[in-house]
């Protein structure tokens, strides 16, 4: 088999982790930039992952009573300054479309024309036009509580873009839900975030710290503001999803006003919550190696590849038949409520064949030779383990065992990331420590170094902004399952009660 002795994908992690990473998108045919900068040309494959977050992520929303509706991707220019914070949150970033029709110009190109009355702002995310048609929707107690989830594009003008982690248009699923209490809205803010946590950890086999973020990272116009944090491989955190509870604030902007059981007026308390296409950036950089991206089973694009092998025409025939049929008997079981994925890959192309599908990170490959249909028995590889580690099961074990081997596979992949993030999660009490913990070794060209940073914070806004001054380095979240504990401030020494996790992000 050809390489051997080297990776399939160059640089290494090590080497270049940034370049690691497009190169394998690259090599997974993933995705490729458009001619528009900033957005990106999501490939089948690559596609076809998201079709699978977004059908699990579905499913689980409508556990919880959520229904999937569709509003328009264009916001009057007036509705997004109905909020204050809002609107300074986002405006920096937003696309606006003037003009409403093309005319032919003198130099014979196309020119705008047919001025708006009002600007339209394409949808940054969807607040306020969401705001808008529950105010028309609610009136009454009884009309409570509104559940609505909406999959989407969206536009946030991006300077500096990286294929799935920060694109100018990107997928996402945006939920907005309006209540009659602040109780209410706060339990589901929490509901949410922890279908997150769930989908990340059982799904993505991402582990994710689950907690909320500092005032100064909040959602533009939210009250609280509460996300799941991943650590890639470079030590880096990566905010794969985020839910926020809104108060009253775009109820009041968008006159989201219910008649009580008593006869009162109240506005509506508001939620929204939020995951994107940035969670196949999360999959890769979680789990990928030097040959290129790790699928977990429970969302790959396919399950498993079947190699047929044999140069012989009348072996190649024997052996394709005996493929299709094993094909055909895989495809009729099920994983974890959905048919199993089959490809077969029959061509001719030697040794960068299997290594197609290595790079493509498809969880099990599958090669089938004369020699194995003798025995009638498959040589079985999975991608968890090292291209060379293959083993000869009887056909019938295999087809009997495939689901429990995905599992496992699964489940190794998260058993790795804990144990990642584990490794490079460590309680850091001196400032000394802090800053030479995030401070590479090699300036010029920073070595990978960092991790996660459990350090005490005394609340204060000016600390975190001087720590991210000098370092980068942010608070990602105060973690809900953090201990009460005497400490005192990474910056300032003052007295602080709980430790929050600081590092370097996405
Ligand atoms: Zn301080």
């Amino acid at each position: 088999m050809a390489k051997q002795s080297k990776t399939a994908i160059e640089p290494t992690r090590e080497q270049d982790y940034a370049q690691w990473y497009q190169q394998v998108v690259k090599a997974a045919d993933m995705a490729e930039n458009s001619p528009v900068r900033g957005c990106m040309v999501i490939k089948p494959w690559g596609y076809s992952l998201w079709e699978n977050i977004s059908r699990v992520l579905d499913d689980l929303f409508k556990e919880t009573g959520v229904k999937n509706a569709y509003f328009p991707l264009f916001i009057p220019l007036s509705f997004l300054e109905k909020e204050a914070e809002h609107v300074e949150g986002f405006a920096k970033e937003c696309a606006v479309v003037t003009h409403h029709r093309l005319e032919a110009g003198e130099d014979g190109g196309l020119v705008p024309a047919g001025k708006l009355a009002e600007p339209l702002v394409v949808r940054p995310t969807s607040e306020t036009i969401i705001g808008d048609s529950f105010s028309k929707w609610i009136n009454s107690y009884r009309d409570l509580p509104v559940l609505i989830n909406q999959w989407a594009n969206v536009v946030r003008w991006e300077m500096r873009t990286r294929i799935f982690l920060r694109t100018s248009e990107f997928l996402w699923q945006e939920g907005h839900t309006a209540h009659a209490t602040a109780k209410e809205a706060e339990d589901r803010t929490i509901m949410m975030l922890n279908v997150y946590a769930q989908f990340a950890e059982e799904c993505l086999a991402m582990p994710v710290i689950v907690g909320e973020k500092t005032p100064s990272e909040r959602f533009p116009g939210a009250v609280s503001t509460y996300c799941i944090e991943a650590m890639m491989q470079d030590k880096k955190a990566l905010q794969a999803g985020t839910s926020h509870f809104l108060g009253q604030n775009f109820a009041k902007s968008s006159d989201i006003k219910f008649q009580t059981a008593e006869k009162s007026e109240e506005f509506a308390w508001t939620t929204s919550w939020g995951v994107s296409t940035r969670m196949i950036g999360g999959v890769i950089m979680t789990h990928g190696d030097d040959d290129g991206i790790i699928m977990p089973p429970r969302v790959a694009s396919s399950h498993i590849v079947l190699l047929p092998m044999g140069k012989k025409p009348e072996d190649l025939e024997k052996v394709n038949a005996f493929t299709e049929e094993l094909a055909a008997e895989l495809r009729k079981q099920y994983y974890h409520g959905r048919k199993l994925i089959v490809e077969v890959d029959n061509r001719d192309i030697g040794g960068a064949r299997g290594w197609d599908w290595i790079k493509k990170g498809i969880p099990v490959r599958v090669e089938i030779g004369p020699r194995d249909i003798a025995e009638d028995s498959v040589f079985v590889a999975r991608r968890d383990k090292s291209g060379k580690e293959k083993a000869s099961l009887k056909r019938a074990a295999f087809v009997e065992g495939v689901t429990d081997m995905l599992d496992d596979i699964q489940a190794t992949l998260l058993e790795r990331a804990k144990n990642f993030r584990a490794e490079n999660t460590i309680n850091i009490n001196k400032k000394d420590n802090f800053y030479k913990f995030f401070t590479p070794k090699k300036a010029d060209k920073p070595e990978i170094h960092g991790g996660f940073a459990m350090s005490h914070w005394c609340e204060s806004p000016d600390c975190e902004e001087q720590i991210k001054t000098d370092l980068k380095v942010t608070i990602r979240c105060i973690p809900f399952d953090g201990p009460e504990e005497e400490g005192r401030c990474i910056n300032c020494g003052k007295e602080s009660k709980k430790r929050v996790v600081f590092s370097k992000s996405y």
